[in-house]
């Protein structure tokens, strides 16, 4: 197994078992690949940092091998190189976790931490997940913005924030003011679905990360 160096406060037990489903999914892959890390993903980056960006769930060829959040996923390309052009990493990706890529503006992490079947959790295992989002959040002490990527984040970040979703609905590049120092600010996921059928382009993703820069430096 591959064994994270994350020590984030906010971080899961490797053998957590909230989710009965997804632990039964994890000793699957264990005796499948021995060598991937299958265990919940932490968070990475710099918990100093003003932007927290949520994804949904770890890929199992992704995140799941690699024990690094996007890291291997197809997303990550795009999310990564973005975080690059846009200052809040530095390094060269490599899709591995030992490429020495820092986050030294950002974290990331993800709504559900335990790699799902066909990539989709269930309500019961966003609800389990949710107070390590929470912790994660408030272990943030600087946290200007959150980058929602997809609906499935944004709901849950506003429900780790216990913010009425009504008020908030999902819109790619929306802004969200839910409290007087922090903004919630939404983008398509960018997937290998969603830019394969362009309804994320690499253009439209780095005009996310422009209201972005609007927003911490407003
Ligand atoms: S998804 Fe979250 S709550 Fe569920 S088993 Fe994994 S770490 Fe625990």
């Amino acid at each position: 197994m591959i064994v994270s160096s994350c020590k984030f406060p906010a971080d899961t037990p490797p053998d957590c078992s909230l989710c009965p489903r997804l632990k039964t999914y994890r000793q699957e892959n264990i005796q499948a690949h021995p060598d991937w890390f299958n265990a919940p993903v932490p968070s990475f980056g710099n918990p100093d940092a003003e932007l927290l960006i949520v994804g949904l769930a770890p890929g199992v060829t992704g995140a799941n091998k690699t024990g690094r959040p996007f890291t291997g996923d197809y997303a990550g390309d795009l999310l990564y190189a973005t975080l690059l052009k846009f200052g809040f990493a530095t390094g060269t990706y490599l899709a591995k976790p030992d490429d020495g890529l820092e986050l030294t503006r950002a974290m990331i992490t993800n709504a559900v931490r335990c790699v799902p079947p066909q990539n989709k959790p269930i309500g019961a295992e966003m609800t389990a997940c949710r107070p390590f989002l929470k912790a994660t959040i408030a272990q943030m002490p600087n946290l200007r913005i959150i980058l929602a990527l997809g609906l499935i984040a944004h709901n849950n970040t506003l429900s780790a924030l216990d913010v009425r979703r009504a008020a908030h609905k999902f819109g790619h590049n929306a802004a969200h003011p839910v409290s007087n120092d922090l903004t919630l600010i939404d983008s398509y996921h960018c997937s290998r679905y969603n830019t394969n059928t362009r309804r994320l382009t690499t253009q439209m993703f780095e005009d996310v990360f422009v209201s972005i820069r609007h927003y911490r430096e407003g």
